[in-house]
């Protein structure tokens, strides 16, 4: 007899949810500062991680015991935000968190430090500036990301933006429990929003949701900007006589990794049709519920897509789809993408009107001594009243300014200390890097609070061989899980132990291709000083147009290893 491989215990848990109800209205009011560990696995699916400050373990004191806060994603389909938005975000940030907003990778706001007692009030005031932390987090679709650029007038990214908004709509849990949990009224007693259990139609998902996070972008060829390869499931626009016929459809790219587990790796995705982009809700809803019928239950280090697909090969994926959709899928045409932006500084946006690209550090928006970022935008967007957009470099591009503002903004923007675009170096630009210490629970050293200094001392040796503005990509991470999309840019840095990183070369700032392990266990002090012959040898022996990651992609594991002398 085949014994069956027993679900994992977050399956039982989603379905004995009663649709990611679970315990957690009980919890709010036990007057406790965390949840239980089944609470915290359900409060993901209602956009929240419980953290733990790591670094109060260090405190000698040990009689006040964790200090737990919550993390809130706000889910911002495309990036786009209105002013009140953006304000209202800054506003929660300073009342109820940590007095800092972070911009995501994922074009998405994060919230850190809410006290468990103020969890509720931080999702109210989300709602009311009618933005959502629903689904920005757990077993389900993630925000869907799209292009930022702020071009106006223009159809295509009307289009693909409205798309990104359809499906992310069209993919959200239908279980009312949300709103049941955070947005009833207490004080008025109003109960529109909140009702007792009735279960919900989840015709997509079921009530045991998909068997891990899932993950969606739109794309322009010539833009790559949300790093389609990387996502569950991506669609990159083709264009014929400036307009959005439909999109090659890309399926089962992901990051994540476990160092110890051979069966876990990162890959980038298979394009599997070409679609006319008035089919992309009931493809998509086909490709989520295949996921949802054939992903992996059991062990959730490979229950995402990619597994399923690196397991049965992109026909086998294929049919099952067509099966799902109820039509054959059209051959993906030889459209790809080809470069990547990032929208930084000052430029017309089309319609007579400017856009400026602010390059926040790791997506920290925050006051800190000279450096006053938050008071900086806050006093730029109330006054002009623009929208924003979110990019998936974590940084914030502000819209519709009247030529006339310019000199005025750019002076707020210098007294309250923000660099311009010119003052940042190019890899400077394109370096991101995800919050780890102290707040992540699987981070396994620093990322974004050391990632200044680990640019400052690559820029150093990159100043050295005139290549300090090169597009040289660099992404840190503090674990492998790979928030950050450390296996595609031209230099990955990930966590492996206190100090130490394992660095990955040869991928492309376009994130077509993946790098290599270059070395393990690197010593954070020495990176840099491993990277410099390599920056040299790489001046003297590119080609014309080669980008330091195509240079070390051709180059090799060996030879690299014998540039740098480490490999001996
Ligand atoms: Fe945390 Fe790892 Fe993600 Fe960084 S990559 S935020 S350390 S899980």
């Amino acid at each position: 007899m085949i014994e069956e491989t027993p679900l994992h215990k977050n399956e039982t848990l989603k379905a004995e949810s009663r649709q990611l109800r679970g315990s957690l209205a009980d919890e709010l009011k036990n007057g406790e500062t965390f949840f239980s560990e089944d609470s915290c696995q359900l409060l993901k699916f209602h956009g929240s991680y419980q953290q733990e400050d790591r670094d109060n373990r260090k405190n000698k004191d040990k009689s006040a015991g964790k200090a737990f806060s919550c993390m809130i994603r706000t889910a911002v389909p495309g990036g786009r935000v209105t002013a009140a938005q953006f304000l209202g975000e800054l506003d929660i940030c300073d009342a109820l968190g940590n007095g800092t907003l972070r911009l995501t990778t994922r074009q998405a706001f994060q919230h850190h430090g809410i006290l468990k007692k103020d969890l509720r009030e931080a999702i109210q005031e989300i709602n009311k500036i009618k933005l959502t932390s629903l689904s920005a987090c757990g077993d389900v679709n993630r925000n869907v990301m799209s292009t930022p650029a702020p071009i106006k007038n223009n159809r295509v990214l009307d289009d693909m933006q409205a798309d990104c908004e359809a499906l992310s709509a069209h993919l959200k849990p239908r279980s009312t429990a949300y709103y049941e949990v955070w947005l009833k009224d207490d004080t008025t007693g109003e109960e529109t929003l909140a009702h007792e259990f009735k279960p919900a139609e989840e015709p997509i998902y079921g009530n045991t949701y998909l068997p891990r996070k899932f993950k969606i972008a739109f794309t322009l060829p010539e833009d790559n900007h949300t790093d389609v390869y990387t996502q569950d499931l991506g669609f990159i626009a083709i264009v014929e006589a400036g307009k959005l016929i439909g999109y090659n459809v890309t399926v089962g790219g992901g990051m994540g990794r476990t160092p110890s587990s051979a069966k876990t790796f990162p890959r980038l995705a298979d394009k599997l049709c070409y679609i006319p982009s008035d089919q992309v809700l009931p493809v998509s809803e086909a490709i989520v519920k295949v996921q949802r019928d054939f992903g992996n239950r059991t062990d959730r280090k490979v229950a995402r897509m990619k597994y399923l697909i690196a397991d049965w090969g992109i026909e086998k994926f294929k049919a099952k789809v067509e099966e799902y959709y109820g039509q054959k899928l059209a051959t993906p045409n030889a459209i790809d993408v080809t470069g990547v932006e990032d929208y930084m500084g000052w430029h017309e946006q089309g319609d007579g009107k400017l856009y400026l690209g602010i390059n926040i550090e790791n997506g920290r928006i925050k006051d800190e001594g000279d450096l006053r970022i938050k008071t900086g935008l806050r006093a730029i967007i109330s006054k002009y009243n623009m929208e924003s957009r979110l990019t998936a470099l974590q940084s914030l591009i502000l819209c519709d300014i009247d030529p006339k503002d310019k000199a005025d903004i750019d002076a707020t923007l210098k007294a309250h200390g923000i660099k311009a675009c010119e003052d940042w170096t190019l890899m400077r630009r394109y370096s991101i890097a995800c919050p780890a210490l102290p707040l992540c629970g699987l981070s396994v050293t620093e990322s974004e609070r050391v990632m200044p200094q680990m640019m400052e001392l690559l820029e150093a040796e990159a100043a050295k061989y005139g290549l300090v503005n090169d597009k040289i990509t660099v992404h840190m991470t503090g674990c492998p899980n790979g928030c950050a999309r450390p296996y595609t840019p031209d230099i990955g840095l990930v966590g492996r132990a206190v100090g130490k990183y394992t660095v990955f070369l040869g991928g492309n700032p376009e994130g077509t291709r993946l790098g290599f392990i270059f070395k393990d266990m690197v010593k954070f002090e020495d990176v840099p000083t491993m990277m410099s012959p390599l920056f040299a040898a790489y001046k003297q022996e590119r080609t014309s147009t080669e980008s330091f990651g195509d240079y070390c992609a051709r180059k090799g594991l060996e030879e690299l290893g014998k540039i740098a002398d480490i490999h001996s």
